[in-house]
């Protein structure tokens, strides 16, 4: 983990140079974490849309798999994927997140977690991987089973707290991490308000580095991470005008490894990101007395829950700023997100809102052909444009 350290070390820096204290200090967050665990704090490594409210109850750090195969790729620092899981025996349909976080796992790039966290939701993959890795790594293994019952999810939330109170020193207080939560909430009600009245107002990409803030809402430096994103947006304010060209929703992830391409994708087509779903936190305040209720709610009522929660999200983001078209990334070997996609597009078409989908692996570059996505973009924008055509590098004929 040195050279991801390392990296993040000089990112956060660059990042701070630049004037991007919102960058500089969600990276300096997530390094801080990676070094409390490599000099030997304990650590649950925990699936996505874990409530990080709960684990910031405890004396104990949080890594999310996904995010930290994600930091792994966007620096290149993963081994070859297919190769690996090939030659330690993982699932050739596993998704590569899973793979990533096993190989510096495998490697001795991070210790061992005490315990591993697994809810069914958003997928099986990450479960099912959480079991196998408990086994092979011979650690505890927490499963929450995500029904569709708020009662019986917010059951099993209690539950699992109540093992870790007796595995690790309590921390923070119900009601301490209950203010932050809720006070983050707040900030980042207006910042989605912000962005919906000024559409574009917010660079894109930054979104997309920062969206995993979701798992860290009970985490008060959250806080001061989206209130100087917020102070960036009043800035640009001064100067903005409404974008000229055409408006796009992203949908699902991008490939982490290619961080610029979301620039590229607005410069050559003359578009604006207005919007990604990703960055959808759901807004969900909570309770002391109903806290774990409250959180289960947030996990039922967030984006990818179901389709119903997709398909309101997109009409409420056309609604709250109006766009022109939507792009639909979805991850390879994914089981959750490309499923969607025949109904989204179908509804999509309904509703006369251009929609294209787009296909890679986002943690492995192996799997992701930059030509054949700007082939797809070309023909998409050809049609937003009505029947301009996109040259080499965008060339408009
Ligand atoms: S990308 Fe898909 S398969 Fe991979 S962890 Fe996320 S939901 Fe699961």
């Amino acid at each position: 983990m040195k050279e991801l350290i390392h990296r993040m070390d000089l990112s956060a820096r660059l990042h701070m140079g630049m004037g991007n204290t919102y960058l500089a200090e969600y990276i300096e967050l997530q390094k801080a974490s990676i070094e409390k665990i490599c000099v030997g704090h304990p650590y649950i490594a925990s699936t996505f849309y874990m409530p990080g409210e709960i684990y910031r109850l405890f004396d104990v750090e949080a890594i999310y798999i996904e995010r930290l195969a994600g930091f792994a790729a966007a620096n290149r620092l993963l081994p070859d994927i297919k190769l690996y899981s090939c030659v330690n025996r993982l699932p050739e349909c596993a998704c590569s997140y899973q793979i990533a976080f096993d190989s510096l796992l495998r490697k001795n790039c991070i210790p061992y977690p005490r315990e591993i966290v697994a809810l069914s939701y958003a997928c099986d993959d990450a479960w099912m991987y959480g079991y196998y890795a408990s086994e092979k790594y011979r650690t505890q293994f927490y499963f929450i089973d995500v029904p569709r019952n708020l009662e019986i999810l917010g059951e099993q939330l209690k539950a699992l707290s109540s093992k870790l109170r007796g595995r690790y020193r309590e921390k923070n207080s119900t009601r301490e991490i209950v203010d932050i939560s809720n006070k983050t909430i707040a900030l980042k009600e207006e910042i989605d308000r912000l962005r919906f009245e000024n559409p574009g107002i917010m660079n894109s990409m930054d979104a997309f580095r920062m969206f995993t803030l979701y798992n860290d809402l009970g985490n008060p430096k959250v806080f001061d991470v989206l209130n100087n994103l917020k102070k960036r947006i009043h800035e640009n304010l001064k100067g903005y005008t409404s974008p000229t060209g055409p408006k796009i929703l992203w949908l699902g992830v991008i490939p982490l490894y290619h961080n610029r391409i979301v620039a590229d994708l607005e410069k050559r087509y003359g578009c604006k990101i207005v919007y990604e779903e990703l960055f959808d936190f759901t807004n969900q305040y909570l309770s002391v007395e109903n806290f774990f209720y409250d959180l289960a709610s947030r996990i039922e009522k967030s984006v990818f829950f179901s389709l119903q929660n997709r398909l309101e999200s997109i009409m409420h983001y056309k609604k709250a700023m109006g766009f022109d078209g939507i792009v639909h990334f979805s991850q390879r070997n994914c089981r959750f997100l490309p499923s969607m996609v025949p109904v989204l597009r179908r509804e999509m078409e309904k509703a006369g809102i251009p929609f294209v989908e787009v296909a890679g692996d986002v943690v492995d570059p192996n799997d992701f052909n930059i030509e054949r996505f700007w082939n797809v973009m070309d023909v998409f924008f050809e049609s937003i444009y009505g029947g301009t055509k996109f040259g080499y590098k965008g060339t408009r004929y």
